[in-house]
């Protein structure tokens, strides 16, 4: 198949069946489709579209987005996980708003922080109209199968093939529809679990289809077993129903969300009240839990402590400050760490 018939075919098929009226979409401002392309890359659409409603009309400009605090931030950026997104969106509009104009060029776009390749493909042709190729998890989905890719699509090897192929595929033409169109093929047809070939409009010249490979293409990751990391949460609660949350460090897992004190061992924690002369009245230990992130497993365990100590002391210079369950819902909490709190005060 000629790159001009994959195009005639993909377009005829996103005039009918492609998604129009995305959020983002009509019309599609650099702006809203960098959001949208950032919450997009460890997302799917229906997950993302609530939480980019909310983003919006809390910060409808780039402007309203580099004022405001990076803990305002992630508040709209809690739950949909991976928050570095959240923290340099917040870099970038600041970055933007200095040099008075969203980027227009591949260049300009990839040296921001949290634009990659594909990203920065996406708000080109997408918002610009600029003939670039992108390369998303859907995108790669499709291509994989497409050409009868058989290495697992994040190696470099297949990667490099992969850009190749999207660049030799994309039109200068009708390139934001075009983008568009492989995203929603590999969003709405060719699906991880069950591609519905039957109705795609590449499947007379692709290679998975073809070949009956669809089941094993992509080739999936290879398997590297996780570790796990083993921690103890500190549920330190006071008689007025307060409990002490910690802000966590920038970088790293909930980089600058509110969290709860971690410890190795419940005798660490012990000492720890007792170092700084809080008097535990009541203490229980409740059922571990898992959290698996990219890379590893966390296993925590939180210990409930109660104490009755009649003053409010801030700790660690601010870094842990107490909070009551009606304020929850104005702090950037980490998900794990929200339904845990969400179910210590229905108890
Ligand atoms: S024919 Fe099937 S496997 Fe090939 S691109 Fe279309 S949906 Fe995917």
């Amino acid at each position: 198949m000629t790159p001009n018939e994959f195009q005639d075919r993909l377009l005829a098929w996103f005039d009918i069946h492609g998604r129009h009226d995305l959020p983002w979409q009509n019309p599609a401002s650099p702006y809203k489709v960098w959001v949208s392309e950032v919450m997009l890359q460890q997302t799917q659409v229906a997950t993302v579209i609530p939480y980019f409603n909310a983003f919006i009309a809390r910060f409808p400009d780039i402007q309203s987005l580099a004022e405001a605090s990076v803990d305002t931030v992630l508040q709209y950026w809690a739950g949909l996980g991976y928050y570095a997104r959240g923290r340099n969106l917040q870099k970038c509009a600041q970055i933007i708003a200095a040099h008075g104009a969203f980027p227009d060029s591949l260049d300009g776009l990839v040296e921001l922080p949290g634009i990659g390749r594909s990203t920065a493909g996406a708000i080109l042709s997408i918002a610009f109209k600029k003939s670039h190729p992108i390369l998303d998890g859907n995108v790669k989905r499709v291509l994989t199968r497409f050409a009868g890719i058989c290495e697992w699509p994040g190696s470099t090897d297949a990667i490099k093939k992969l850009w190749k192929l999207s660049a030799l595929y994309t039109p200068v033409h009708r390139v934001e529809d075009y983008t568009q169109a492989i995203m929603d093929l590999g969003a709405t047809v060719c699906t991880r679990g069950k591609p519905n070939c039957a109705v795609c409009p590449l499947a007379s010249a692709c290679r998975a289809h073809l070949e009956n490979r669809t089941a094993t293409i992509p080739a999936p990751k290879p398997a590297r077993k996780s570790p796990v990391k083993q921690i103890y949460i500190l549920c330190l609660t006071a008689s007025d129903n307060s409990i002490l949350l910690e802000k966590r460090p920038g970088v790293g897992i909930w980089g600058g969300l509110w969290s709860l004190p971690e410890f190795d061992t419940i005798e660490s924690a012990r000492l720890w009240c007792i170092t700084r002369h809080i008097d535990i009245i009541y203490d229980r230990t409740l059922p571990q839990e898992r959290h698996s992130f990219s890379h590893y497993h966390l296993d925590f365990t939180p210990l409930h402590f109660q104490t009755n100590n009649p003053n409010h002391f801030v700790m660690e210079a601010n870094r842990m400050l107490w909070y009551k369950p009606e304020q929850f819902s104005s702090l950037a909490l980490a998900a794990p760490i929200k339904r845990l709190l969400q179910q210590l005060y229905k108890d």
